[in-house]
């Protein structure tokens, strides 16, 4: 599972009062307890929140074999840094390398390996990535499945999905290495300086940032979480999630509105 924000997916946890899977909820537990423990609640009060999502298979025991559970995930959340606020900036240089390539799908693969390469590196925990003597480089643990996912290539068979991981490998854009059985890998065309095309600091729609990029007109961002969105015949200034929000405070506006009027004819 592959979360790029953490501190927005806790939010989304806790309004929503549920974890979102059910097989990497100990995954979504940890989001949980890091952020909570970052907005600078007790090991109590964190008890009490996450206590709201049931510990499935703990109802049979007793209060102190379920506390040194807790303790226990505690601890494990904890031994990591709460991921939030990375950017990634993405230079003109490796734009024009990634506009280059002809295949449409092999372009969109590439750019969205190069955000998650440099978001991974950023990143405190060391499990990510390791520094490559033969390669003199950092390569980042990598889930073809993520990328595909975030790439759009979801559409394809999976031949047709190696297919264009292949075009990168081929033309030595991308340099995969097997390391105990996980993959890793290095963009040799990604670089730290030159001038900015432009930063990446939303990851809910990596790829609609070159797509923005390259065709501002046909794109935009929303004005509440600056996820760009497509463009439409329809004035929308909001993505799915944002104009939900922003449609419940709305609600919620007009209702106090209404009721602070009706308190004060009540004085009357
Ligand atoms: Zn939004």
């Amino acid at each position: 599972m592959l979360i790029f924000d953490e501190k927005k997916y806790a939010i989304d946890l806790l309004k929503n009062k549920e974890f979102n899977t059910y097989r990497k909820r100990d995954i979504e537990r940890y989001i949980l307890i890091r952020y909570l423990a970052s907005e600078g609640l007790s090991s109590q009060e964190i008890r009490k929140e996450i206590d709201k999502f049931p510990l499935v298979g703990c109802e049979y025991l007793d209060k102190k074999e379920v506390d040194i559970i807790y303790n226990k995930i505690l601890e494990k959340a904890l031994s990591q840094l709460l991921v939030t606020g990375v950017v990634v900036n993405i230079y003109k240089s490796e734009i024009d390398i990634i506009n280059s390539i002809e295949n449409e799908e092999a372009r969109n693969l590439l750019f969205v390996l190069l955000v998650y390469y440099k978001w991974a590196v950023e990143q405190s925990n060391t499990n990510m990535y390791f520094f490559s003597r033969y390669n003199n480089t950092k390569m980042v643990l990598v889930n073809d499945l993520d990328m595909w996912k975030n790439a759009g290539l979801m559409k394809l068979r999976k031949a047709e999905r190696y297919k264009v991981n292949n075009i990168l490998i081929n033309k030595g854009l991308y340099v995969e290495d097997n390391f105990k059985s996980n993959n890793y890998f290095y963009l040799p065309f990604s670089v730290d300086s030159g001038d900015i095309a432009f930063s990446v600091s939303n990851f809910d729609n990596i790829l609609g940032e070159l797509l923005y990029y390259n065709d501002p007109d046909s794109y935009k961002r929303c004005q509440e979480c600056g996820m760009v969105i497509k463009k439409t015949r329809s004035p929308k200034k909001y993505c799915t999630k944002c104009a939900k929000i922003v449609k419940n405070r709305q609600n919620k506006e007009y209702y106090n509105l209404g009721k602070t009027k009706s308190n004060k004819t009540v004085e009357k």
